[in-house]
């Protein structure tokens, strides 16, 4: 990444280092050379800043539309994928600019994009490049996790029952649309390290993405576990995200899906996995034992009907817990902050039984986030850290305060928004200020995406009309016998 060297120093009020430190008062933070220099008793007083590390979004899909844009609000996640379709295929470096802009908009420095929704106007590598080139035009480091997949392209199991249910309409569209042969897992493992060749470096690193165990074979994952083993490479999945992929993983690695993972070489500190809502507390004791991450995505997990992630025991138990926004921000606005205290609400405590710590906090929207998407452990706000600070209004924030000694982390998970950010610096570069994206003129953006989606939304008229009876089918389908025993 290009470090801004522009020097400047931010009056902060508070500073929120992230990873343990006490939390300090009326501090310069001076930034220079995309690090930060110093930090040194200030002048900022009331009207300064509240200053904390980046936010980071270690599960997101670089996604071009919100769901209810196309009516599928309120539907479980294994109806709900084959929603995305409806999606036009449009310009991947257009869809990705405005995916990367909202996101640094809600306060993150650092995204894992993990390609699952490939638009296929190019060629893969030249569709990878032009993401990169949006991560990079916006400011934001960012993983680009290219998505692996072979197995169950409809269902968890054999489709033909599914499809038997369907008209004959319906069925050629599900068939053309869905059912297409995937290239070999060789091709598709080997496809990782041809696109890391082309746009790895400044900010963008890549790493393995298999879809998760439903949707990879045995000889795809055990490729994927040697080649991170060989190279080092990092890995991110999902895992374990509905009661409906628990039943297959029981059905089909009967000794235990973590225990196979880890048998492959994919369960250590490389890795992370997406979701985990249905882990059993020896799989998190091994995923704790084993130093990988998980990353929890609570609106996501309430939205498309997926649960409540035990993100008490993660921690009781060790683990190395992150953010991810999945796509599907509680508002649809992508807002980090809102993110990080729905989570917090959600799981804070019982009573009095306090079951996540304000450090613990700090660390799942920060640097554990930062771990999975960087590889790297960060140092919070010192003297030579890299300078992505997240710099909000203390001012706004403080405005209705009576009690004038009220922590500062108080105030911003009781309150905080995307609108109280003044400024996002990533590696020094201001990519956000006074709430805007700097260097782009997003609302233009955001009605040009529009403007396109509208214009060729109807070349998915045909997956629009099949829908209904697709949906019922997969409803069907897992209510069934298989997924009730
Ligand atoms: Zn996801």
């Amino acid at each position: 990444m290009v470090a801004d060297m522009t020097q400047r120093t931010i009056a902060a009020s508070w500073l929120l280092p992230g990873t343990g430190e006490a939390v300090a008062k009326n501090l310069a933070v001076a930034i220079g050379d995309g690090k930060v220099v110093s930090v040194e008793q200030g002048q900022g007083g009331g009207d300064g800043a509240l200053v904390l590390p980046a936010l980071a979004n270690a599960h997101d899909h670089a996604r071009v539309a919100r769901l209810s844009q196309v009516g599928s609000y309120d539907v479980p996640l294994e109806a709900w994928l084959p929603y995305l379709t409806l999606i036009p295929a449009i310009d991947p470096y257009l869809a990705s600019l405005v995916s990367f802009a909202r996101t640094a908009r809600g306060g993150v420095g650092a995204v894992m994009a993990h390609y699952t929704r490939v638009q296929g106007l190019t060629d893969f590598p030249t569709e990878a490049k032009a993401v990169a080139r949006a991560a990079r035009d916006i400011g934001i480091r960012m993983a680009f996790a290219v998505h692996c997949r072979d197995l169950n392209p409809l269902v968890y199991d054999p489709h033909e029952r599914l499809l038997a249910e369907l008209s004959p309409g319906a069925c050629e569209c599900v068939t053309r649309r869905f059912l297409r042969k995937p290239l070999s897992a060789a091709d598709q493992v080997a496809m990782v390290e041809t696109v890391a060749a082309e746009i790895e470096g400044d900010g963008v690193t890549v790493q393995y993405g298999p879809a998760g165990v439903q949707w990879c074979t045995d000889p795809m994952l055990r490729l994927i576990g040697e080649a991170s083993a060989r190279t080092g490479r990092r890995v991110h999945m999902h895992l374990l995200e509905t009661k409906y992929q628990r039943n297959w993983a029981d059905r089909n690695y009967p000794q235990g899906v973590v225990r196979y993972l880890d048998e492959i070489g994919l369960v250590n500190e490389r890795m992370s996995f997406a979701h985990c809502i249905y882990l059993r507390l020896d799989e998190i004791d091994l995923i704790a034992e084993r130093g990988a991450t998980i990353v929890v995505n609570t609106s996501s997990n309430l939205i498309v009907s997926s649960g409540v992630a035990p993100v008490a025991e993660f921690i009781k138990r060790g683990c190395r817990v992150a953010m991810g926004l999945d796509g599907l921000a509680f508002d649809e606005d992508e807002d980090a902050l809102r993110e990080m205290r729905l989570a917090y609400a959600l799981h804070k405590a019982s009573g009095f039984d306090i079951r996540v710590s304000r450090d613990d906090l700090m660390r799942f929207a920060t640097v554990n986030g930062r771990f999975a998407i960087t590889g790297k452990l960060d140092e919070g706000i010192a003297p030579g850290a890299l300078a992505d600070l997240l710099v909000l209004d203390w001012k706004a924030l403080s405005a209705e305060l009576v009690e004038p000694e009220v922590p500062p982390l108080d105030v911003l998970l009781a309150k905080a928004r995307q609108q109280h950010i003044k400024s996002l610096f990533v590696a020094g570069r201001e990519v956000v200020r006074d709430g805007k994206v700097t260097g782009i003129d997003l609302p233009a953006l955001e009605a040009e995406l529009l403007a396109v989606l509208r214009a060729a939304y109807a070349t998915t008229a045909d997956v629009r009309a099949a829908m209904p009876e697709l949906k019922a089918a997969l409803h069907k389908h897992y209510a069934g016998p298989l997924y009730c025993a």
